[in-house]
């Protein structure tokens, strides 16, 4: 235990830590973890940082409610078992959010160590980050409850907002089996989010946490396909729906058909899910070109981009149709792409990917945006400059400009009411049209982020426990 007793004013006078990363021009050329983590010293006079407010923001500022302040307050006094406690309590996944939330806009943007101009806020998601790693690396696991009770739910997708919803209802007791269609638990988390961000150790500690709390992960399941929601109806009390939001948006040019154009769902997966990076034959094969260009400005962006530098692409370039400030891709994901030697084209819209005589592509037409008044994003919409098309040589085109509801499982229930896009409808309580039929995560919101589908399956699970008490 630390026992030093800092003043208010030396606790002001801390500077916010900083991170320790690997080496920028080394870790564009392999896939291990950026960040490398806070010492020991560095995460305890960090936590000294936080004054202990009275209306504790930043609670409110996290959507699945992490108790900050009183973990925070642990680790100022070195209690790193106590601070697990919490975390671990409140957060099914908190390895995995103190690595990707994007903190910024979310507990850090409210707390009040950042207000005031100069201010920095607390660095909560390194901290929750550290306390997670702790808890790994000292074997501190959810204790699963002395006695379970005797309903059965079902969870359907294994990603951030269905194993929350499962880690919750198994903790209070309840038979929980997650169906997940692909070979391994973890939706983004395997195989969207790159390693050199989300190890998959941390993934596969997460997911053995869960099962650890009785949580049994049946993978292989198409639901749709290998079982119904009807079969899953009949035979468990309830059931919530994470199946994310994985059909990857499409940019509708001319030349998207040609040998050497990914969207970035399917480049990632097969690098992440499928190990195309191991050159070993037999392995999933991927193009690995001299010259990438990435469509897009978001997460996915980001990560198909900082991947194909890693697959070898000396030029690996990112295009957005508006300016740095629209991109909603997280603040520490863009500093450390420009420190990788990503280039950035702001203010460019794809007008056709170009390909040679054999079918493969050879370039992408372009053309210059300015940025008109606000859309119904609430960003500045970008306006195409007459006379601006130009073109430029690559060999590969990675097309990452969202993601929509995949039908395949919506379409075998017709029962469940859909909005206009083919997102699950639900009530406050996360309650489909079907009673006992929970949904949340990306299927409701469209593509959305890890801790607002952990959120909803932190809701849908007290929800569903409130149900299960009802029959
Ligand atoms: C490349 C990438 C990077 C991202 N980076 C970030 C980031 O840094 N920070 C952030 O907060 N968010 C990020 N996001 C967004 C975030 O990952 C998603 O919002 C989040 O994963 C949604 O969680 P979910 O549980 O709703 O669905 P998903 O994570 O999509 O999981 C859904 C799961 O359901 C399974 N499934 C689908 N259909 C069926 C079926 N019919 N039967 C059984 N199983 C099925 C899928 O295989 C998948 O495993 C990123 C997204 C991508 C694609």
């Amino acid at each position: 235990m630390n026992k030093r007793q800092y003043t208010p004013k030396e606790r002001m006078a801390i500077q916010r830590c900083k991170m320790v990363e690997q080496d920028a021009a080394a870790r564009a050329g392999n896939f291990k973890e950026v960040n490398q983590g806070l010492a020991e010293a560095v995460a305890i006079e960090e936590a000294n940082r936080c004054i202990q407010c009275k209306n504790k923001p930043c609670i409110a500022g996290c959507p699945v409610a992490v108790r900050i302040p009183d973990f925070l307050a642990k680790v100022a006094e070195g209690d790193f078992a106590g601070a697990a406690a919490i975390l671990q309590a409140d957060n099914a996944l908190p390895a995995t959010t103190g690595r990707v939330c994007p903190q910024e806009k979310q507990c850090e943007e409210v707390c009040i160590r950042g207000k005031g101009g100069k201010g920095q806020p607390v660095a909560i998601g390194w901290l929750e980050r550290y306390v997670a790693d702790w808890g790994m690396a000292h074997a501190s696991a959810p204790v699963p409850p002395a006695t379970r009770t005797k309903y059965k739910v079902a969870i359907v997708g294994s990603g951030p907002g269905g194993l929350t919803a499962a880690g919750e209802l198994a903790r209070i007791g309840h038979n929980v089996t997650v169906f997940e269609a692909l070979h391994a638990a973890g939706g983004v988390l395997r195989y969207g989010i790159p390693e050199f961000r989300l190890p998959k150790r941390i993934v596969d500690r997460e997911v053995a946490n869960l099962e650890a709390l009785g949580v049994k992960i049946e993978c292989n399941v198409v639901v749709g396909k290998t079982i119904t929601i009807d079969q899953i109806t009949s035979e468990f009390d309830a059931c919530f729906i994470a199946n994310g939001a994985g059909v990857p948006e499409f940019l509708r040019v001319p030349g998207e058909n040609l040998k050497g154009v990914y969207s970035a769902n399917e480049y990632l997966t097969r690098i992440n899910l499928m190990c195309a990076y191991d050159p070993q034959p037999g392995r999933t094969p991927i193009l690995r070109a001299q010259t990438t260009v990435v469509f897009g400005g978001g997460n996915t962006a980001m990560d198909g981009v900082r991947t194909s530098k890693r697959m070898g692409s000396s030029r690996a370039i990112l295009a957005y149709r508006r300016s740095r400030a629209e991109m909603p891709a997280r603040a520490e994901e863009v500093k450390h792409a420009e420190e990788e030697g990503i280039e950035f084209m702001f203010l460019v819209a794809p007008l056709a990917i170009l390909g040679d005589d054999k079918g493969w592509v050879r370039g992408v037409r372009l053309q210059k945006m300015e940025l008109g008044p606000p859309d119904a994003s609430g960003r500045r919409r970008p306006v195409p400059i007459p006379g601006s098309e130009f073109e430029l040589e690559c060999q590969v085109a990675i097309v990452a400009v969202g993601t929509k509801a995949n039908p395949l499982l919506t379409a075998t229930c017709p029962q469940l009411k859909l909005n206009k896009w083919g997102n699950i409808e639900v009530d406050a309580n996360q309650m489909t049209s079907i009673p006992g039929v929970f949904a949340g995560g990306d299927i409701v919101r469209g593509g959305a982020t890890v801790i607002l589908a952990m959120g909803d399956g932190k809701r849908a699970a007290a929800a569903i426990d409130a149900y299960l008490k009802t029959k």
